[in-house]
């Protein structure tokens, strides 16, 4: 409950922020403070300075550009619900509770990189690319990169997320399924799903999954299955059969590895047939 002392910085700009985390590598930037403040309360971290990202408001804006959605660090999860963004917006009214999205962003959720987090079902499925503003500039990585493993993201001493880069993804269909014990709670499986026909032919079609991995997958074989196809029962079943092999769980709280392993089949038809009917 009690989180160990700490200094508190409020840096005048996201140059200050940067030299500031290179030169003390055990200080840690504060977002929303929805992943990081839990942990200090629970003495799992133990940070020399928290440094204060809201002011930046280099880091806080959602504009569409040149067919790409930019999405700064600093956007809040009710921000994005609200912005009737393809998919993502579906992702972040499933994420917590109302109070953990007024606060919550998408730069801490992927700098953060829990396993069954929901924005990486999505991210992987839209190709998103994340931007990286370090002392000696800005860089940008595949998202599928950027996640390197659960709780490891690409980011070196000082760097900070600046943004999360999508395609605009117009005339596609969409559904995220968030399989949960109760509202607000984390995924026990989440599938995201992309969809573009042309008539009832399907000609590009993106699954990822969430909670079942190290990290967030794309299943492509079982993209596969309905590309260039007209969906019919078989090959939707046949699809969510293929998916499920790429779901890796672990036993937990939430259920045990084969219940997760059968629910990714589940929960990837349900997204597939709600995409079809959109
Ligand atoms: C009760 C509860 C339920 C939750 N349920 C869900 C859920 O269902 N689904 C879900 O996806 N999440 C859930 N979360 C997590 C929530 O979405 C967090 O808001 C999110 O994981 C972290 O974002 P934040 O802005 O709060 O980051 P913070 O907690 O401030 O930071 C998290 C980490 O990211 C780093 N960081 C933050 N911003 C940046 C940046 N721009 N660049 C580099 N590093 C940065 C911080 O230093 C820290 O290490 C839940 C949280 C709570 C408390």
């Amino acid at each position: 409950m009690y989180p160990p002392k700490f200094g508190y910085v409020i840096p005048d700009s996201l140059d200050e922020a940067n030299e500031f985390l290179e030169t003390h590598e055990d200080a840690k930037a504060l977002a929303g403070g929805h992943s990081l403040i839990p942990m200090l309360k629970l003495r799992i971290l133990r940070p020399s300075y928290l440094v204060e990202l809201k002011g930046l408001n280099d880091l806080h804006y959602m504009r569409r550009e040149a067919g790409k959605i930019h999405i700064g660090a600093l956007t809040t999860h009710y921000e994005i619900l609200k912005g009737n963004l393809p998919l993502l917006s579906e992702a972040a009214s499933t994420v917590a509770d109302p109070q953990v999205r007024n606060m919550g962003t998408i730069g801490g959720v992927i700098s953060h990189l829990d396993p069954a987090a929901d924005y990486p079902a999505s991210l992987i499925a839209m190709d998103a690319t994340v931007k990286i503003k370090g002392t000696k500039g800005e860089r940008e990585v595949p998202f599928k990169d950027f996640a390197k493993d659960m709780f490891s993201p690409d980011l070196a001493p000082g760097e900070l997320v600046k943004e999360v880069i999508t395609p605009e993804f117009a005339g596609y269909t969409f559904s995220y399924k968030k399989l949960e014990r109760r509202a607000g709670d984390y995924a026990i499986v989440g599938v995201a799903v992309l969809m573009r026909r042309e008539g009832d032919v399907v000609k590009d079609l993106r699954i990822g999954l969430t909670a079942v991995n190290n990290k967030a997958v794309r299943a492509l074989e079982a993209e596969k299955v309905l590309l260039d196809r007209e969906p019919n029962e078989k090959l939707i079943e046949e699809a969510a059969e293929k998916a499920m092999g790429y779901a890796n769980p672990t036993s937990d709280i939430r259920g045990s590895a084969e219940y997760k392993k059968k629910m990714t089949k589940v929960m990837t038809k349900r997204a597939l047939l709600e995409a079809l009917k959109r």
